[in-house]
This record gives structure tokens, C-alpha cells and sequence, in this order.
């Protein structure tokens, strides 16, 4: 059997005191979109995060395609084939659509504009736009483009930080469409939302984490149904009120 694309494991992480994450364990596959779903403050954040090694692990592995990378840095976990858009669309405000993108990419200038065409053929309205500053762009554009920038590396696993932020229903609907669409095109995905029900549309797999633990996995398809979800979403205790 292949090893999947990103594997963590009994992952732990602590910000003084607080335990954000604890004993947390998921994979993604190649091909595979994958929820990551829960109430503020669950530890979705953290999660990729720690996978990216912006955050200290307290425990556990992470590996990508079989390899551990626990001990490297971002930039070496990057290379390796992550790829990340953290939350809140950053993106350099006052660069061009088109530098925010090259700027991203650390390739020569040939596979900058490879990268750069396939990244505006899927987000045409960015095509449009490409001598624009990012500050011009309406937030769905803005969230479009943070997108791009982590696809400029040709990640093998990107991980999304809650993409829909302050983004309409419908905007959330087209931009959730297109990261399925990322999906299809050979980029796994691990994506955190809190879109509950838009996201389990698109995604093959959810965890559901609630006070940095794992409380539920499985297919999409099969927590449209479940209670443990609407237990998480609000606040109760799925041990208790089982
Ligand atoms: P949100 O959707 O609000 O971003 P989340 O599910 O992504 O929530 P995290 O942001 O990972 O959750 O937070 C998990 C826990 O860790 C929370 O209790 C949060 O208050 C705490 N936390 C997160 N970042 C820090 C930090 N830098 N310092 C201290 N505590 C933190």
C-alpha cells in the first residue's frame, strides 16, 4: 500500500497551559479533498499550522508521502509538496495580482509563467485583473489570490484555513466549487472550514474536532446525518449527551 500523501499522528500542540490539540491523528490521500470541521477555537487552525511548522508540536509525527517532517522547517516542508493559504487572505496589498502570484513561486522564469497561466486559467476573474493591486480586488478575489499564491509551488497537498471567511453564500458556493475543481486537477486537500454543510458537498472525508480532539471521521457523505455534527456546532458535549 502507498503511504498518503500527508499522515499526522497522536499530534499534540500547546500554546503555554492551553492544549490546543491533543492526540489528534488524520490522513489525506492522493485525489482526496478532506474536511476539517468544527466550532471556533477546536484547534483547526492549529492543526495545519503545526502540519506547516508555523507552531511547535508537542507530540506526535507528521509525514508527507512516507517521509517525517516534523523536524524541518516550513520552507523545507513546502518543497516537499505542501502547500498553504492561511486564514485571513494574505496577500500583498499594494503588489500587482500578477506579482503576488511570481513572487510565490521559486522557480525560474519559465515555470513562473507556467504556473501563473495555470493558476489564471482557474481563476479567470484574477486573469482579468492581473495588473491590479490586491488591494483593489473585491474579498473573494483577495481569497482567490491567496489561493493562487499557495498553488504557485505546485503543492501536492494544499491546506486551506477557512477560504470562506466573510464571503458571501454564493461567493462561498463558487469558491468551494473551484477547490473541488483544484481537488480533480491532482492537488489533495485538507481543508478547514466551518461552512459545515458546504464543505462536506465538496469533500470526499471530514474530522470533526472539538477541544483538540478528534471526535468524529469519516466519508462526506455520511455526516449529513449525523448528530455528533450538530452536538459540535452547538457546544455540547458529544460524550455526554452521546
Ligand atoms: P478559529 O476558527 O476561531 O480560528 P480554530 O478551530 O482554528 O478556531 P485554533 O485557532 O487552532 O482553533 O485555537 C485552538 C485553541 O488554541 C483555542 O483555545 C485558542 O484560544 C488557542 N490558541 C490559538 N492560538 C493561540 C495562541 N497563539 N496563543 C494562545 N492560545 C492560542
Amino acid at each position: 500500500m502507498t503511504a498518503p500523501l500527508l499522515a499526522v499522528a497522536g499530534l499534540g500542540v500547546a500554546y503555554g497551559e492551553i492544549a490546543a490539540l491533543r492526540d489528534v491523528s488524520l490522513t489525506v490521500g492522493p485525489g482526496e479533498a478532506v474536511a476539517l470541521l468544527g466550532a471556533n477555537g477546536s484547534g483547526k487552525s492549529s492543526l495545519l499550522r503545526a502540519v506547516m511548522g508555523l507552531v511547535p508540536i508537542a507530540a506526535g509525527s507528521i509525514a508527507v508521502a512516507g517521509r517525517e517532517i516534523a523536524a524541518l522547517p516550513p520552507e523545507r516542508r513546502a518543497r516537499l509538496g505542501l502547500g498553504y493559504a492561511p486564514e485571513g487572505r494574505r496577500v500583498f496589498a499594494g503588489m500587482s495580482v500578477d506579482d503576488n502570484l511570481d513572487v510565490a513561486c521559486r522557480g525560474g522564469a519559465a515555470e513562473r509563467r507556467r504556473r501563473r497561466t495555470s493558476v489564471l486559467a482557474l481563476f479567470p476573474q484574477l486573469a482579468e485583473h492581473g495588473s491590479r493591486r490586491a488591494w483593489q480586488l473585491s474579498g473573494g478575489q483577495q481569497q482567490m489570490l491567496a489561493i493562487g499564491r499557495a498553488l504557485m509551488t505546485a503543492p501536492s497537498v494544499l491546506l486551506l484555513d477557512e477560504p470562506s471567511l466573510g464571503l458571501s453564500p454564493l461567493l462561498t458556493a463558487q469558491l468551494l466549487a473551484r477547490i473541488r475543481t483544484i481537488c480533480d486537477g491532482g492537488t489533495a486537500i485538507l481543508l478547514a472550514e466551518q461552512n459545515v454543510v458546504q464543505a462536506l458537498a465538496i469533500c470526499d472525508r471530514a474530522y470533526v474536532l472539538q477541544t483538540g480532539r478528534v471526535v468524529a471521521a469519516g466519508p462526506a457523505r455520511d455526516f449529513a446525518q449525523d448528530p455528533t455534527l450538530r452536538r459540535v456546532f452547538l457546544g455540547a458535549d458529544p460524550a455526554r449527551s452521546g
